[in-house]
């Protein structure tokens, strides 16, 4: 039976310190994809309003290099149609990845959606892989499409969803406990009972609910009480 997180890790380890599995992610990608969405953005609004915005959030994420990042700019200017189909594509893609991260790790009908939706993604792009390198040091592989610039955008968006699936990561990736985050997470630490995506915002309101529930068990609660006259 295979254990995903096994691979490297040799049995006489002790225990790191730093509890976080051994094996990188390859849910990162995605699942800020799907952050970006208006659900998780709340007060912020979809993150990706407008086409020129999706191609920035890619380059950032390093998936397209500058001189692509400008071509394709170009591009849309001289089709605004193509790029603005490109936008209304990249958002259907991201509604599914969206359900994946939620619901993936329960349910087989959205696994086998999601599947058919990565398939029509991957299908329809012909082009060229390269590994590439990032001026921060690290590697990323990047696809060349050959025929209409648009089509592949999602490539690799929906390769690193492909990845997670592959390395049945789908139990480490949920949402947010927080009720009112809409944000999506992957869980790397060993125990995997990482809940909240941000222990700075969501994780503390958590951790100051839970101190003023148990004040409040303790009696410590300092309520309008009426001083004892005399
Ligand atoms: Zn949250």
């Amino acid at each position: 039976m295979p254990v995903s997180s096994a691979a490297g890790q040799r049995a006489d380890e002790p225990d790191h310190p730093v509890s976080h599995l051994p094996l990188p992610t390859s849910a990162r990608l995605w699942l800020a994809f799907v952050n970006t969405d208006s659900a998780a953005q709340a007060s912020r609004g979809d993150l990706l309003r407008t086409f020129d915005a999706l191609l920035s959030w890619l380059h950032t994420e390093g998936t397209l290099d500058e001189e692509r990042t400008s071509g394709i700019r170009r591009r849309a200017l001289l089709q605004p149609a193509a790029a603005a189909a490109a936008l209304v594509d990249a958002r259907r893609v991201r509604a599914a990845l969206r359900f994946l991260a939620e619901r993936g790790a329960t349910s087989e009908r959205v696994r086998d959606e999601t599947i058919v939706e990565i398939n029509r993604v991957l299908g329809r792009s012909a082009g060229t892989r390269r590994l590439d390198r990032l001026s921060d040091g690290t590697y990323v592989r990047a696809f060349v499409p050959t025929g209409d610039a648009f089509m592949g955008l999602m490539i690799p968006v929906v390769e690193a969803a492909s990845d997670s699936l592959a390395a049945d990561e789908l139990g480490r990736i949920r949402r947010c406990a927080d009720p009112r985050c809409h944000r999506v997470l992957v869980d790397t630490t060993k125990n995997g009972r990482r809940r909240w995506c941000d222990m700075g915002t969501c994780g503390n309101r958590a951790k100051a609910a839970r101190h003023r529930a148990k004040d409040m068990l303790r009696g410590n609660v300092v309520p309008s009480r009426e001083p004892h006259a005399g």
